[in-house]
């Protein structure tokens, strides 16, 4: 089976282990690390076995982090004129990624005009700011107690993540058919 062929029907709950009980689609927002983390481990498990074929956790880890990243943020973007408002596609964040505090939040997003970056721009004062895409694998260029804050402050209310989500609405985000607007 193919990666393409792989279509779950529900989230992949662990059974066992540190994150048991725990949803593989709620650590995406919780403990992306690990998710990458079971995928390299499950890709070195095949590579070593020969390629046979894959497992189902494995092809779900797969299918999951593509998932991830192919998901479009859904607010609109608040440097645009207020009457026709593109959505945002990038964030802003100051300070040190791999470093102890970065400032972030909905304010230092933009959509793909150049104004708006620009207004994001002129905020900051020593132009001390770095943009990244609305992705959930830039989180691996931030120290972990900054992927928190850039979870909380960001990507969570840019995807319309809500903390109450269940495991099963989570499944749904990430298993929605996203089309990046024309
Ligand atoms: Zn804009």
């Amino acid at each position: 089976m193919s990666i393409g062929e792989y279509r779950p029907t529900g989230p992949w709950v662990l059974q066992s282990g540190k994150n048991e009980d725990q949803a593989l689609e709620q650590l995406m927002i919780r403990k992306y690390a690990t998710v990458l983390w079971f995928l390299r481990k499950r890709n070195e498990g095949w590579e070593r076995g020969g390629r046979r074929s894959k497992d189902r956790f494995h092809q779900h880890l797969e299918w999951l982090v593509k998932q991830g990243e192919s998901r479009i943020p859904i607010c609109p973007c608040p440097h645009c004129p207020k009457d026709n408002p593109n959505t945002i596609t990038r964030f802003s964040v100051i300070g040190d990624p791999r470093g102890n505090q970065i400032s972030c939040g909905m304010s230092f997003t933009a959509c793909d005009r150049e104004e708006c970056k620009r207004k994001v721009d002129d905020q900051t004062t020593k132009n001390n700011n770095s943009w990244y895409r609305f992705k959930f694998s830039v989180l691996n260029e931030f120290s972990k107690s900054n992927q928190t804050l850039l979870l909380r402050t960001v990507l969570r209310p840019g995807f319309g993540i809500d903390k109450r989500m269940s495991k099963q609405d989570l499944f749904e985000f990430f298993a929605a058919e996203n089309h990046i607007a024309a």
